[in-house]
């Protein structure tokens, strides 16, 4: 693990925690590769996600910078000791199960709708409401239909793959946005075992 770029990333959400103006820029330039580490990387990754837009969110810092001070006490470059520290489960909260999520327009009747990025390893669907956007995660084994969406429409069914209007699969991508910036402004939900 690079430990001078750690430093400096410790150094950085300090200011930020500080609400340091030049905070951001500094952690920017940053530019933490892959080289640099695993643990180091992802971690950079996650603070790209919670700061690529406008305020961003604020509340990711507090974690981030405890994660990054215990990587510093690291061994090893360990990314699954790092994920079982509470600190990214609390990143997990803020962004959900979610990798990326992907803004797609038919090709067929160029609706437009958003789709979740989830992991592979991540055994769960996640319906998005087409009213409110906000999302449902409902596992591969829960046999459960979903509740209703709190804006009072029906979830979509895991059936439906692709377009919610015409039912094309195929899509044109639209780019999308980090998980951290789609839910400060929609929730989600986790169903049973999802
Ligand atoms: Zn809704
Ligand atoms: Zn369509």
């Amino acid at each position: 693990m690079n430990l001078q770029k750690l430093r400096k990333l410790v150094e950085c959400l300090r200011l930020q925690d500080a609400e340091n103006p030049s905070a951001i820029e500094e952690t920017l330039r940053l530019n933490i590769s892959l080289e640099d580490g695993y643990c180091l990387f992802n971690l950079y990754e996650q603070w790209l996600g919670a700061f690529s837009f406008l305020p961003g969110r604020k509340e990711a810092v507090l974690p981030l910078l405890s994660l990054a001070e215990k990587l510093t006490k690291f061994s090893s470059d360990d990314t699954l000791a790092m994920y079982s520290l509470s600190e990214w489960q609390q990143l997990v909260l803020l962004r959900g199960p979610v990798e990326t999520v992907l803004f797609e327009k038919c090709t067929n009747c160029s609706h437009s709708y958003v789709s979740m990025g989830t992991s592979g390893f991540y055994d769960a669907n996640g319906l998005v409401c087409d009213s409110c956007g906000n999302v449902y995660f409902k596992s591969y084994y829960d046999e459960t239909p979903p509740p209703r969406c709190a804006c009072g429409r029906e979830f979509p069914s895991v059936t439906t793959y692709g377009c919610r209007q015409c039912g094309e699969k195929k899509s044109l991508s639209q780019g999308g946005v980090s998980p951290y910036e789609y839910f400060s402004k929609h929730t989600y939900i986790r169903g049973p075992g999802a």
